[in-house]
């Protein structure tokens, strides 16, 4: 028993080691973007760790839509990846990583992501700070959230259609405080804002999550479990905003993009 109580005492140890240095967590790069190859428990677990050691930073979930951005801005692909933790969100992303020849673990989206940290925040009381969405999105999230998760505190609520960054910066502040933001400013808004304010905000962990604020409020479903363990996300995402087309086309591109970037290797030696 005790040989087993030891043995349990130092893979823990060496599990917070490893997550409290990100930079020593292994790593896949997706087309100059580099992924960090965590689970999502290990994705939580790190994060939990920033909180309580205080230390600042943010989280970024690009899917291929972002990597894409990425692609021609290299000052946004230095700032996705000047992120503490950058979590592979979207089966596109695996397979790129599978065509790349890269090890990812699989998807940690960012709503999983979210909804595990808030069960973590919630055994601890922390308090949650959330930015974004159309007015009124944030307050009805906010609701069901206080619900799901009894125990997390949301410190306040604010729309993320501002003029001025300072606005939201106030109101993150006036709340008195937070252990995280969610930023759902969608991309590549929220990763602005995030590197440029994370030092002025009163809370240690911002989190970028997109359209995630509109899925836990209710006004936009999330797609069966079905299609998610079929990699069809997508699919049911296009099937109910058929207006995203236009954004979409973006995967299949960047699958091509991936593969000529596999055969064509010195290619993607150019990329940073
Ligand atoms: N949004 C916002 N401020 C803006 C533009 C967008 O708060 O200036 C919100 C928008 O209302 C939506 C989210 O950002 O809730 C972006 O959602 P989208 O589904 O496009 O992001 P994804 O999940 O695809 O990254």
């Amino acid at each position: 028993m005790r040989f087993f109580r030891n043995w349990y005492i130092i893979l823990k140890i060496t599990n917070i080691y490893r997550l409290e240095v990100a930079s020593q967590v292994k790593t896949a790069d997706i087309m100059g973007v580099r992924f960090h190859a965590v689970t999502l428990n290990e994705a939580v677990d790190y994060a939990m760790n920033r909180i309580h050691t205080k230390k600042k930073g943010y989280i970024v979930t690009p899917n291929p839509e972002i990597v894409y951005l990425t692609l021609d801005d290299p000052a946004f692909r230095s700032l996705v990846n000047g992120a503490a933790l950058v979590l592979p969100d979207g089966i596109g992303i695996i397979y790129a990583a599978k065509i790349l020849g890269q090890a990812l673990f699989g998807r940690v989206t960012g709503i999983d992501f979210a909804d595990l940290l808030m069960h973590r925040m919630a055994q601890e009381q922390m308090r949650l700070f959330l930015l974004g969405a159309k007015p009124g999105v944030a307050e009805m999230a906010a609701e069901q959230l206080q619900k799901k998760h009894p125990g997390l505190i949301i410190a306040g609520c604010r729309d993320g259609y501002f003029k001025d960054a300072q606005e939201a910066a106030d109101a993150v502040n006036a709340a008195g405080g937070a252990e995280a933001v969610f930023v759902c400013l969608g991309a590549p808004k929220q990763e602005y804002f995030m590197a440029e304010w994370m030092d002025k905000l009163d809370a240690t962990l911002l989190c970028g999550l997109g359209g995630s604020l509109d899925v836990f409020a209710g006004t936009v479903k999330r797609a069966p479990a079905i299609f998610s363990k079929l990699g069809l996300e997508w699919l049911y995402r296009l099937c109910k905003e058929p207006w995203r087309f236009r954004r979409m086309l973006k995967l299949p591109l960047f699958l091509l993009l991936a593969i000529k970037t596999r055969l064509l290797p010195s290619e993607k030696e150019e990329t940073p």
